[in-house]
């Protein structure tokens, strides 16, 4: 199996991959958070879905905790990327946690088209994955407005009599989504989407990046955590193209993948950090000689700023 997975190969990156802005920001201002307030931070949920990333964030003094009744009163405490209903605001409020609110301005927008759409009495049609943080924040901002669409059946489900719009998580397949919005739409002409496409500027670059890539690959490699959403959606949009995989990191790749495939796909999800992608290269490189090419579909120039809590060190 080594023998066969030996031989020089070619690594072609997709561009752009790994961290995305709305990372970048969630990860800082756990750093900032540690420099400024000490240790321990308590962070509701993965700041970002990523081992690594949580894992280097716990070493450095980060608690990660399932639901803020594993926080003690008063202490400092991060929502994570993904966001938080208000449910979870009022309880941090009553227990007199400090927090500092690392969602995404991204998923935070998608927040206020759903009250926009739910003030005026909308039947919300969000379209993600049951069960995703991110669905959950959403969902709570309007209970008793909002039905979870995850695919074109459960279209056919949605109620009459009222008016619908429809929304969307920021981590979808953007051709999957695209098809359960133009579904919504055939039952329901007058349904009002968002002003701009709710999946994400990030989630769409990297998509179009790995579908460019796998078209010219033996084999594509995701790196990115299995929890991650949009990682694994850049699997499957790869997957179509070319046998893919997702990989936490270089430890995860089997040999047998390799065997036959001289010129191997690379990205990884926006959570993912790019060192990762570095260390697979690595990897490869000791299999054989590797000559790397990107091949890059987009610039990505848009930062967020900081929470007002954590903007001065
Ligand atoms: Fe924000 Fe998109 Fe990154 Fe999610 S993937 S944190 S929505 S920029």
């Amino acid at each position: 199996r080594w023998a066969a997975a030996c031989g020089p190969r070619r690594a072609l990156l997709a561009a752009p991959r790994s961290f995305c802005a709305g990372v970048e920001r969630a990860i800082e201002i756990v750093e900032r958070a540690l420099d400024q307030y000490g240790p321990p931070v308590y962070v509701r949920k993965q700041i970002v879905h990523n081992l690594h990333v949580v894992r280097d964030l716990e070493a450095r003094g980060a608690v990660f905790v399932d639901e803020l009744d594993e926080v003690p009163e008063g202490a400092v405490t991060v929502f994570s990327a993904h966001g938080v209903a208000p449910g979870v605001r009022d309880e941090a409020a009553a227990r007199g946690l400090r927090v500092i609110d690392a969602t995404c301005p991204l998923v935070t927008k998608v927040h206020a088209e759903a009250r926009r759409f739910a003030a005026r009495g909308d039947l919300v049609a969000l379209i993600g994955h049951a069960g995703h943080e991110e669905v959950e924040g959403t969902m709570g901002e309007i209970p008793g407005s909002v039905v979870l669409v995850e695919d074109v059946a459960d279209v056919a489900r949605l109620p009459e009599g009222r008016r619908v719009s429809y929304l969307t998580q920021t981590t979808l397949a953007v051709d999957e989504a695209a098809d359960i919005a133009a579904a919504i739409r055939r039952r329901f002409p007058d349904a009002e989407g968002p002003q701009k496409d709710d999946i994400c500027y990030a989630t769409t670059n990297r998509q179009h990046a790995v579908r460019d890539v796998a078209e010219g690959s033996d084999l594509v490699l995701v790196v990115g955590s299995a929890n991650s959403s949009n990682s694994r959606r850049l699997a499957e949009v790869a997957g179509r193209a070319a046998p893919a995989y997702l990989v936490d990191g270089p430890g995860d790749i089997a040999l047998d993948w390799l065997a036959g495939a001289r010129t191997v796909g690379l990205t990884a999800g926006a959570s993912a950090p790019p060192a990762l992608v570095d260390a697979v290269v690595a990897a490869l490189g000791g299999l054989g000689p590797v000559t790397v090419e990107e091949r890059r579909v987009a610039e990505e120039t848009i930062r967020f700023t900081l929470p007002k809590e954590v903007r001065t060190r």
